[in-house]
């Protein structure tokens, strides 16, 4: 095991990847913003080195700050976290070129996977199920495009190759309205991840989300953790997320999730990433991997009683996974509630100081968060500032002690998503379960 690693990371990811390190002994180094110094993990943190001032462009995207203070600490590996720098492969290749590990897959898989067309194309080759469509940048000839459109059927989706984080998409309902979308999110893809190559897919129209954990290491194992549904979206952002999906049968998380680790196996894949599906009337389709720890990680902890941070350090350290395909297995049932500093009802961020903060507790409830009493929640980065988990024998008992938990919490000072949440964990549809991805901008009024 390492002795020493840098987290590039920041909020309550850092604080999760820290306590994964206390349990295995390896020391810890905060990188941070001159805007984080007050972050929980930095004050927890064996060492801590500033990287830069608060916009992420010059911290937390800042490549060479961050392996000069794995090199001035002596650290041996770097833990990316989510977002950030987490799926750049040039990262991954930089940290590995100057002699430290990189905690995820190689930089060849990233940029392979970070390219949603070439990912598509692995995953075909993989025989993984995905969106029809047409799996090659769209060229500039009109003709051809129209052509293709209506040979997968309206609507369709345009989708920038190199987007994330629910943006880099226009559906497209009418031939008149083709072209001129295309050329937008080609536009709006060039500027925004600096590549304009955009691909086509059907559009499907009520699927749900649904993921499969996966897990491989460097020694030709991989296997998978099951599912989550995170269907309950706003602005294709995730807002709930849940292990098991609701109505998914044994038969068919064995089916997908052994041919995810099959695919795993085929990419060379190592450490822990997530196949994204669509779900539509009980079919599959692949939308993309992400190749990084996610953010709703912890409903697959709670029902699996895996620690998969933990584990990601012992892959990256080069031993081998510490279960087999046949020791997992899911018990239960688990609700992630996200958290954010926002207006519940306009969304809009709410940064500010907050004044009280009581955790709430009891059976089965996990809070992940690096807040407290007197932190000031920045202005410069995600909203997301931490999150709720329930674990219960199943869904209605996870519900209902989430539920308790979201009464009990305290967060004064900033406006937070809870009035959401809690509406959330009250409807009625939601506690039938299996709704799809339109479901809550609908009962908010705004799809
Ligand atoms: P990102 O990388 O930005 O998260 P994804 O490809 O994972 O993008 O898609 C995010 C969300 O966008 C999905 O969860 C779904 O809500 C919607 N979406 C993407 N592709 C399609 C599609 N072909 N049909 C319908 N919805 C889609």
């Amino acid at each position: 095991m390492f002795d020493k690693i840098v987290i590039a990371n920041r909020g309550e990811i850092a604080l999760r990847i820290l306590r994964a390190c206390r349990e295995l002994g390896v020391k810890v180094v905060a990188v941070h913003s001159e805007a984080d110094r007050d972050l929980k993990h930095v004050r927890l943190a064996d060492e801590s080195v500033c990287i830069g001032p608060a916009a992420s462009a010059d911290s937390y995207l800042n490549i060479p700050a961050i392996i000069s203070a794995a090199e001035v600490t002596d650290a041996e590996a770097i833990h990316p976290g989510y977002g950030f720098l987490s799926e750049n492969a040039d990262f991954a290749e930089k940290v590995k070129q100057s002699g430290f590990v990189f905690i995820g897959p190689n930089a060849a898989t990233i940029r392979m996977m970070g390219d949603k067309i070439s990912a598509k194309n692995a995953m075909i080759a993989a025989g993984i199920p995905c969106v029809p469509g047409n799996n090659d940048p769209l060229s500039d000839d009109e003709k051809k495009n129209l052509k293709l459109a209506k040979e997968i059927g309206y609507p369709v989706i345009i989708k920038a190759a190199g987007g994330g984080g629910g943006r880099g998409m226009r559906t497209v309902h009418t031939e008149a309205a083709l072209l001129n979308a295309i050329a937008m999110t080609k536009a709006e893809a060039g500027s925004a991840f600096g590549n304009p190559t955009v691909y086509m897919e059907k559009f499907l129209e009520d699927p749900r989300h649904i993921e499969f954990q996966i897990i491989a290491d460097a020694h030709g194992n991989a296997i998978h953790l099951g599912e989550r549904d995170c269907s309950m979206q706003r602005r294709h952002q995730k807002v709930v997320e849940e292990a098991p999906a609701p109505g998914i049968t044994e038969e068919q998380r064995k089916t997908l999730g052994e041919r995810c680790a099959k695919a795993c196996l085929d990419i060379g894949y190592l450490g822990a990433g997530t196949f994204e599906f669509l779900y539509e009337k009980g079919q599959f389709y692949f939308i993309e991997m992400n190749t990084r720890v996610q953010v709703e990680h912890p409903v697959t902890e709670m029902v699996t009683g895996f620690d998969i941070v933990k584990e990601q350090l012992r892959i990256a350290a080069g031993e081998p996974l510490s279960i087999t395909q046949d020791q997992v297995k899911i018990q239960g049932h688990a609700i992630e509630c996200r958290l954010n500093a926002e207006d519940p009802r306009t969304f809009m961020p709410c940064p500010g100081v907050i004044d009280q903060f009581h955790m709430p507790g009891g059976p089965g409830i996990r809070c992940e968060t690096h807040i407290y009493n007197g932190y000031k929640v920045p202005p410069y980065y995600d909203s997301m500032i931490g999150k709720l988990i329930a674990h219960g024998e199943d869904r209605k008992s996870a519900i209902a002690r989430m539920n308790t938990a979201l009464s009990e919490i305290i967060i004064d000072g900033i406006k937070t998503n809870i009035p959401l949440q809690h509406d959330i964990m009250n409807d009625s549809a939601f506690a039938a379960g299996g709704q799809n991805i339109h479901y809550l901008e609908k009962k908010l009024g705004i799809y």
